[in-house]
């Protein structure tokens, strides 16, 4: 779809898939974002929602997508091994990471997930052409017309935020990610800065995240508050909370969408079939 910029959710839990009664309006599924960006496939994050995407694809085929991985915690890497497209020939994925701290690739942390005794059949099943590239911070991504700049986040064994632009128009995938106690993350900022869409790590409260009796200060992620706080300083026009807890059932969320709205109106949760179309300023 050339002349298009549209955004779907697949998944955006964070941590572990959670299905249940409790769970049915925003959904269960690990972090899986595509956006489709005037004719390009890109794919964010393999968590449990690959699957899913990869099912509706299937009519499609043959079909080539750009995956881009944040970085290799279970819940952004689940969904690969499940991804029925990247087991039949004809299709094509370019596959996009930062090596993580201990050198490992991409391919070889994808590879090592489907070893035995974790997983019956080795990543050489996979018959589409799968092409890695190991990404540096700060390295620019270039499609055509679609950029895709890179940023260091705050996040235990690292992780890499992405920021799409096409025509004057961008969008952000910022997870997962832990906010400073004195200041801003400069990194999040500049990505962020003026960009239509930002879809951001919010897994907690802030009452949550400073328990005294179990903080997660220094788990690696953010809060729906300081997400606020970079959406007013980088003058960001449209916040997606994402990555949610999985403790956070609908009736939760649905509080605490109502809380981030009234403290900025251009925030909304995100749930899995949510679409978003920056061309047409709208969403469905
Ligand atoms: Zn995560
Ligand atoms: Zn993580």
């Amino acid at each position: 779809m050339p002349n298009r910029f549209q955004i779907k959710f697949w998944g955006v839990r964070g941590s572990i898939p959670c299905p249940g009664t409790h769970t049915v309006r925003y959904g269960g599924n690990t972090s899986c974002v595509e956006m489709r960006v005037n004719g390009e496939r890109l794919i964010f994050d393999g968590g449990t929602g690959l699957r899913i995407l990869g099912e509706s694809m299937v009519s499609e085929m043959p079909v080539q997508a750009h995956l881009f991985f944040t970085h290799s915690h279970w819940d952004h890497i689940q969904g690969f091994p499940f991804f029925v497209p990247a087991f039949v020939k004809g299709n094509r994925f370019s596959i996009y990471a930062l090596p993580s701290p201990n050198g490992a690739t991409i391919k070889q942390r994808l590879h090592d997930q489907m070893l035995h005794p974790n997983f019956p059949v080795p990543l050489q099943i996979m018959q589409a052409n799968l092409q890695f590239y190991d990404i540096e911070i700060g390295d620019t991504v270039k499609l055509g017309e679609v950029t895709i700049e890179t940023a260091r986040l705050n996040h235990p064994g690292e992780a890499v935020g992405y920021r799409v632009n096409w025509r004057g128009l961008s969008a952000c995938y910022i997870t997962d990610t832990e906010h400073f106690p004195d200041r801003l993350d400069e990194n999040v900022l500049r990505l962020s800065h003026q960009a239509d869409v930002v879809i951001i790590d919010t897994t907690y409260t802030d009452e949550e995240y400073y328990d005294e009796k179990c903080s997660k200060v220094g788990w690696g992620h953010s809060t729906w508050q300081e997400a606020i706080k970079i959406a007013k300083a980088a003058q960001v026009k449209q916040l997606v909370l994402f990555h949610h807890d999985p403790s956070h059932d609908d009736t939760f969320l649905d509080r605490l969408g109502e809380q981030a709205t009234s403290a900025f109106p251009n925030s909304i949760l995100a749930r899995e079939g949510l679409e978003i179309d920056l061309t047409a300023h709208s969403q469905v």
